[in-house]
């Protein structure tokens, strides 16, 4: 289909929801993307991080095509092969006694069978949040989202959520009490601006929900599978959290999402949560096989790597826009004193594609496959365009 016709057709029926940028992605391989017109870009969005294993990965196409000849479906009231293979294969990474997994089909349904968890488990109503967090957009995951922007046109939302400036021990300390199920919290806060958390906030975060006998949620949506340097990015702070919540990378594109809790908080009652899409074996079987590409191109350990170049690559920028660069892995922000709009545009121009975190921070979450003369290219870009802002 022609450039013009695509964009026609998407402007006269698309929901409004999405600003949109000039261009038609229509075919990707690795961290490179092509459009419409035959252009190609260094990838630095990765479907919003969801690209960990990079587009297109042989591995994850032959395991989606092998398994859609065999069964795209099947409802969790079965047993099922991949299903079963995906929670052995999770097992093995997620943190010690987190070996109990709702399955679910994005980041913010599993926010919602996470905050269902937690309150099924205490018996309490109170989620307690972070003030710049983001959890998803559906109307309990936004309760937990802080951002007012995407809060006000919908509320009331929840009852029993509070926000806690992130890093403030502290306020922590007087939000948490008898009747909190839950703090959520992610380790390295991801469209806040990301900002990684500190050890020392999530040891007290640790200790006062033990004291109060409420549940630590950390949201792994977008730092899990390898994308700050570790499997998980609570092993970076020593966090042992009761709930896990995953999406984003957990099936390398393929629309999945996983609550994964202590093995100690036992089981939900049959009937009283579900998912009609919910651990298909078609996502199942996308999802092993991104694990087993994580496993064996080491792809943590190439994240940390090539995130550490880049942290110190990015912190040569000589330019009065540039406030601080920050990150973990190959999750990286660029906070800007002026607006990250224009320079989005800009690294556009030189094939680049970049996404912002808030209105002034430029964010890079690439494919961890990403070539190294690429995140080089990409780096120089960044640098060519901020220095001449
Ligand atoms: C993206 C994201 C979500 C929401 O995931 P969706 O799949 O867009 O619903 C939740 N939490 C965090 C930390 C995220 O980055």
């Amino acid at each position: 289909m022609e450039t013009e016709k695509i964009f026609t057709l998407e402007n006269a029926h698309t929901s409004g929801a999405y600003a949109k940028r000039p261009a038609a992605l229509v075919r990707g391989k690795g961290a490179r993307v092509w459009d419409s017109d035959g252009r190609e870009y260094i990838d630095c969005i990765g479907g919003h991080g969801v690209a960990v294993v990079g587009h297109a990965h042989p591995a994850v196409v032959r395991a989606i095509s092998e398994q859609a000849e065999r069964m795209i479906i099947c409802p969790e009231s079965f047993y099922n092969d991949r299903r079963a293979e995906l929670y052995e294969r999770l097992s093995r990474h997620t943190p010690d006694g987190l070996n109990r997994f709702f399955l679910c089909n994005s980041g913010a349904e599993a926010v919602e069978g996470a905050i269902k968890a937690a309150r099924y488990f205490t018996g309490r109503p109170g989620i307690v949040a972070m003030k710049s967090g983001f959890h998803g957009r559906t109307l309990g995951a936004l309760s937990a989202t802080w951002n007012p922007k995407y809060r006000k046109p919908f509320e009331p939302l929840l009852a029993g959520f509070q926000h806690v400036s992130f890093g403030d021990l502290d306020a922590a300390d007087r939000a948490v009490g008898d009747d909190t199920a839950a703090v959520i919290v992610e380790p390295v806060q991801g469209e806040g601006g990301v900002n990684p958390g500190s050890a020392a906030f999530f040891d007290g975060l640790r200790r006062i929900c033990d004291e109060r006998g409420a549940l630590l949620i950390a949201d792994e949506v977008q730092t899990g599978f390898g994308r700050t340097g570790r499997w998980f990015a609570v092993e970076h702070f020593g966090l042992a959290p009761d709930i896990m919540v995953l999406g984003k990378g957990i099936a390398g594109g393929v629309p999945a999402g996983a609550v994964v809790w202590h093995r100690r908080l036992g089981t939900l009652k049959p009937g009283i949560h579900g998912s009609t899409f919910g651990g298909n074996p078609l996502a199942a079987a996308a999802a092993i096989a991104t694990v087993h590409v994580l496993e064996e191109e080491r792809l943590p350990e190439r994240a940390n790597r090539l995130g550490t170049w880049l942290l110190a690559e990015l912190r040569q920028i000589r330019s009065p826009v540039v406030k601080e660069v920050r990150g973990l892995g190959l999750m990286v922000g660029i906070a800007l004193r002026v607006r990250v709009t224009p320079v989005l545009r800009d690294l556009m121009k030189k094939s680049v594609l970049a996404l912002p975190a808030g209105p002034t921070v430029l964010r890079l979450l690439p494919p961890l496959v990403i070539e190294e003369e690429d995140l080089q290219a990409a780096a120089a870009a960044i640098r060519e365009v901020l220095e001449s802002v």
